[in-house]
């Protein structure tokens, strides 16, 4: 089945008991037992397992064509269970542009706890090959990379991955599994914040992990779930669900969106740079031509003009909300050196922004007065 008809019934079908179409959601944290001792609905208790979050792991697990899928209370839960599977003194290459977050853990919990890692850069293929240890075991991607959309060939990683022994792991937070399917290209397992884009409506806060096999080190990942506790709840997990029925439409309509105005920002005379990977004149255009099938929502721009210009032009627009995050309807954009504080690698003039699904000539109305 295609990815549309997916997200409607993978997980999906009417209730058995009530015959409802929608699923009802079961906010019971506990689950009663026969006479005999055995658990006839199949559920004991809801940290472990709860029939929300059950049809939610198997919707992801379809829509990224996995074997298992372990569901996060948020995005941060689900990276720290791939790293916490590891065993102290294992090595991990991690990307020099990525998610502020998932670097502070690696550095500031992950790294006291035992873990070793190197940064590199993750779009030159040579430079990853060069840095594996005989005691890498993980090599986590994200692309594109957050903010400055580098462009990573996974089908690449992955095979230098394997060769050494390693894992994998994507973020594919960003494009979404309607813009791209680490699986597919060779990645061992798929990593969302289900915050942005999968919860589409910046309403609710979660994550996930899907594994391409059911193996040992997904027991550990599932192990940490049930057993370090950081599971998402019945509601959230029913209101993934309702949004995740509408993720394709949404995406390719983020995703043209994002387009048009970056076409219009590459052409603007106040404007240094546009880092979107739908450009031409991008530097992994190529290879998001070839492992993409959209280039996604979301863009960054850098002002002429310094730190300084970028907060003026900011904080001139109208229909854009000057918030962090991405992925909802609604189009945000955020000075991001600034919200990543001390350690931050992003250049201070620096405008990340999320196009959502207004109308775009009224985003590119906005940004154009913002602009002038
Ligand atoms: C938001 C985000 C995360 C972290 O997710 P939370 O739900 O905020 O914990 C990780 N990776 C990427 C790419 C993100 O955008």
């Amino acid at each position: 089945m295609r990815i549309e008809t997916l997200a409607i019934h993978a997980g999906q079908s009417p209730d058995p008991a009530t015959g409802a179409v929608t699923p009802p959601i079961h906010l019971s944290t506990t689950f009663e037992r026969a006479a005999d001792g055995s658990y006839p609905g199949g559920y004991v208790y809801t940290r472990t397992e709860n029939p929300n979050r059950a049809a939610l792991e198997q919707c992801l697990t379809a829509l990224e064509g996995g074997a298992m899928a372990a569901a996060f209370s948020s995005g941060m839960a689900a990276i720290a269970a791939v790293f916490q599977a590891l065993t102290p003194g294992d090595h991990i290459l991690f990307p020099d542009d990525a998610y502020f977050g998932a670097g502070r853990l690696l550095r500031e919990l992950m790294a006291p706890w035992g873990l070793t890692y190197s940064v590199v850069n993750m779009a030159d293929l040579d430079a990853v090959y060069a840095a594996v240890r005989p005691q890498t075991r993980l090599i986590w991607v994200e692309t594109p990379s957050n903010p400055l959309l580098k462009i990573t060939d996974i089908a690449g990683v992955a095979e230098i991955a394997r060769k050494a022994g390693a894992r994998c792991a994507v973020d594919n937070t960003w494009p979404s599994p309607v813009g791209q399917q680490p699986l597919a290209l060779g990645a061992d397992l798929v990593m969302h914040a289900t915050t942005k884009y999968l919860g589409g409506h910046s309403d609710l806060l979660g994550g996930v992990i899907v594994a391409r096999a059911a193996d040992e080190f997904f027991e550990r990942i599932r192990l940490v779930q049930t057993i370090g506790g950081a599971a998402p709840s019945p509601f959230d997990c029913w209101l993934l669900m309702r949004s995740i029925r509408t993720l394709p439409h949404r995406m390719r309509a983020h995703s043209q969106n994002a387009q048009r105005v970056a076409e219009f920002l590459a052409d603007h005379p106040a404007i240094e740079r546009v880092h979107y990977p739908g450009l031409p004149t991008h530097s992994g255009y190529d290879i998001a031509q070839r492992r993409m099938s959209l280039p996604g929502g979301m863009l960054s721009i850098q002002v002429h003009g310094g730190a300084e210009e970028a907060m003026r032009v900011a904080g001139r627009v109208q229909i854009f909300t000057r918030a962090t995050s991405l992925g909802g309807v609604e189009s945000l954009i955020e000075h991001r050196a600034s919200v990543e504080g001390v350690h931050t690698t992003t250049p201070p003039n620096l405008l990340r922004i999320s196009v959502g699904l207004e109308h775009p000539d009224d985003l590119i109305d906005d940004l154009a007065k913002a602009l002038s």
